[in-house]
């Protein structure tokens, strides 16, 4: 894949910068491009200059608020157990009460939890998720349905769905004409900020735990889930990789980030079946790591809806086979219609694995 590497000017005119890059190298699939009319393989690298940054993107603000593996599980905790005190998520995690208060505040400042007073024989404070927050139920299932699908997850429990009573087994599908939707078949255009560079630097606070030393638990996560999605630097090379990034210089490049922390990243995704290495020091994304544009689709989708960012700065992602903007939704692979949040539940009854 042949990539500029001349950062983009900041002001540099959208339609000189956006320029169309598919959401995918297709491995195995030569001239996936082609019917874009869009310069095959080629990729913008929108970075501005290091002096002038500008705001985060929506998907950058995403990417720094959800990439961090803490975060996930107190969301998780929140839907599945609908936890909502401090003492809750602190009792049920084994997290640090600095790391817990760290962790909401900042879900408080960016709207995701709303803080509300009770009383309990004296006033004290719990944390609903707002409405924004309540949208990101879909990016927790998809990451719950990766893993079933690419993890070997044997031991999850099953997601009913009310309507036909059956396992959902969610698959991700078009919101707009219903069929199945891969990483393959959509086509991204990048609005010339849409830049990730400055995600990992926003906090201070990475590596409060050190790998794998979660507990696998049967609402998940699974340590590679959290591995690929709870760490900032981790999620930005893979929304670089969705991008079309493939070289190391490029993902340098692009994100900013310091060699030795790509190199570990980069090793650690090829570990985990994520990315493969190629010729000149370049990565692919693997089935299993494709496979993951379930998570980043809506991950694109409820950040750059919820946490709009300036002018220039989206991805815009089009279904290729009808056109349509990127909706995602999850459909129940039983009856094929689109799962709604209140229409399905995890069977805590049943026996993992044996569903
Ligand atoms: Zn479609
Ligand atoms: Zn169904």
């Amino acid at each position: 894949m042949k990539t500029k590497e001349t950062p983009v000017e900041v002001g540099a005119t959208r339609a000189a910068a956006g320029r169309g890059v598919s959401a995918v190298d297709p491995i195995d699939a030569p001239g996936g491009n082609a019917a874009d009319g869009a310069p095959a393989g080629e990729t913008t690298i929108g970075g501005p200059g290091t002096e002038e940054a500008p705001e985060l993107s929506g998907i950058g603000r995403g990417l720094s608020i959800l990439g961090d593996r803490w975060v996930l599980l107190i969301l998780q905790r929140a839907f599945l157990l609908r936890i909502r005190t401090f003492a809750g998520w602190r009792d049920e995690l084994g997290i640090s009460e600095s790391v817990l208060a760290a962790r909401l505040k900042e879900l408080v400042k960016n709207g995701i939890f709303v803080q509300q007073a009770y009383r309990d024989g004296r006033t004290r404070l719990e944390y609903r998720l707002s409405d924004a927050g309540l949208r990101l139920w879909s990016l927790l299932v998809a990451i719950y349905s990766w893993e079933r699908d690419w993890a070997g997850r044997e031991d999850l429990l099953p997601l009913i769905h009310h309507s036909c009573g059956h396992d959902a087994h969610p698959y991700l599908a078009c919101g707009s004409c219903h069929k199945p939707m891969t990483a393959r078949d959509t086509h991204t255009e990048r609005g010339p900020l849409a830049t990730f560079s400055r995600v990992g630097l926003a906090r201070q606070h990475r590596r409060t735990t050190p790998r794998g030393d979660f507990r696998t638990d049967i609402i998940g996560y699974c340590p590679s889930s959290l591995e690929i999605l709870g760490d900032r630097w981790s999620t930005s090379v893979l929304a670089a990789a969705f991008l079309g990034v493939r070289r190391f210089v490029d993902f340098q490049n692009e994100l900013g980030i310091a060699p030795s922390v790509l190199t570990d990243r980069l090793k650690r995704f090829v570990e985990l079946g994520v990315l493969q290495p190629a010729t000149g020091r370049q990565y692919r994304l693997t089935d299993r790591g494709l496979a993951f544009f379930e998570v980043f689709a809506f991950l694109v989708y409820w950040a750059q809806r919820e946490l709009p960012g300036p002018e220039g700065s989206d991805l815009d992602i089009t279904h290729k086979p009808c056109g349509s903007p990127l909706r995602p939704v999850l459909q129940c692979r039983h009856c094929d219609e689109v799962l709604a949040r209140r229409e399905i539940h995890f069977d805590l009854s049943a026996t993992p694995g044996q569903a």
